[in-house]
This record gives C-alpha cells, structure tokens and sequence, in this order.
C-alpha cells in the first residue's frame, strides 16, 4: 500500500536502520526504543493486522518467529531473556496499521504489560 509507512520502509523509499532483510521480511529498529534493543519484524507484503492475516501467509509468520526471531536475538545478545510483542487492533494498541513484531530486550521486563 502505497501510503504505508512501513510498506514505504520495506520498499527503502523511506530510511530506517534495517538490520535484517530477506525476500519476504524485513527487520529495523524501531524510531521510538522502549528498551535498549526494539526492533520491528515485518512481512513485506502488507498484511493489515494479525487478524487480517490469511493461510497463504502462514508460511512468513513461521519463518518470522523460527528463524528470524532467534536470530536477532542471538545477534542481539539477549540471552538473558526478551519480549515479542504483536500489539493487534485499536485496544491491543495498534498505531501503525501493517503487521509488526517487536523485539524487546536488554532490561527486564514487567507482567502485567499497561
Ligand atoms: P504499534 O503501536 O503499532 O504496535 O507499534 C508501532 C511502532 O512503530 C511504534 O513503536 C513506533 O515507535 C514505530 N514507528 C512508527 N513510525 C515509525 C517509522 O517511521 N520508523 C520506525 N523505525 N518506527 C516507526
Ligand atoms: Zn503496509
């Protein structure tokens, strides 16, 4: 979608620090960290929210969390522990509508989240 802002990062119209891309996914730190590491994941193709998404896209969603989300964590040395969040619709706190992980870690982290 061409006025999304994070269809316009995985197509690099727009700038981020990318640190992770491949044919399908595209991963970059978030622009307002709430931890010392934040990094969003994001299937290139726009998938609105978790509840838009489809079978055809479970294939992504099973690569983001098996094989990219380790990853980064181990590059980003959070062996001690993270978060991943997928805040989902207007009360789950969504801002930005194109599905998005984030990777949380480098402190510890509080249960109940606000
Ligand atoms: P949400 O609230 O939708 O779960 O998360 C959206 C996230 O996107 C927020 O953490 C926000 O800081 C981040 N964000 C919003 N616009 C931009 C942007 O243009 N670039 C980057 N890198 N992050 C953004
Ligand atoms: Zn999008």
């Amino acid at each position: 979608m061409s006025d999304c802002i994070f269809c316009r990062i995985a197509k690099q119209e727009i700038p981020a620090t990318v640190v992770y891309e491949d044919e399908s996914v595209i991963a970059f730190k978030d622009l307002s960290p709430q931890a010392p590491v934040h990094i969003l994941i994001i299937p290139k193709k726009h998938v609105a929210s978790l509840m838009e998404v489809r079978a055809e896209d479970s294939q992504t969603l099973a690569h983001i969390m098996g094989e990219v989300v380790p990853k980064l964590a181990n590059e980003q040395q959070l062996s001690a522990g993270f978060r991943v969040v997928i805040n989902t619709g207007e009360e789950g706190g969504q801002t930005v509508n194109h599905l998005h992980f984030h990777l949380l870690g480098g402190r510890s982290m509080q249960w109940p989240p606000g």
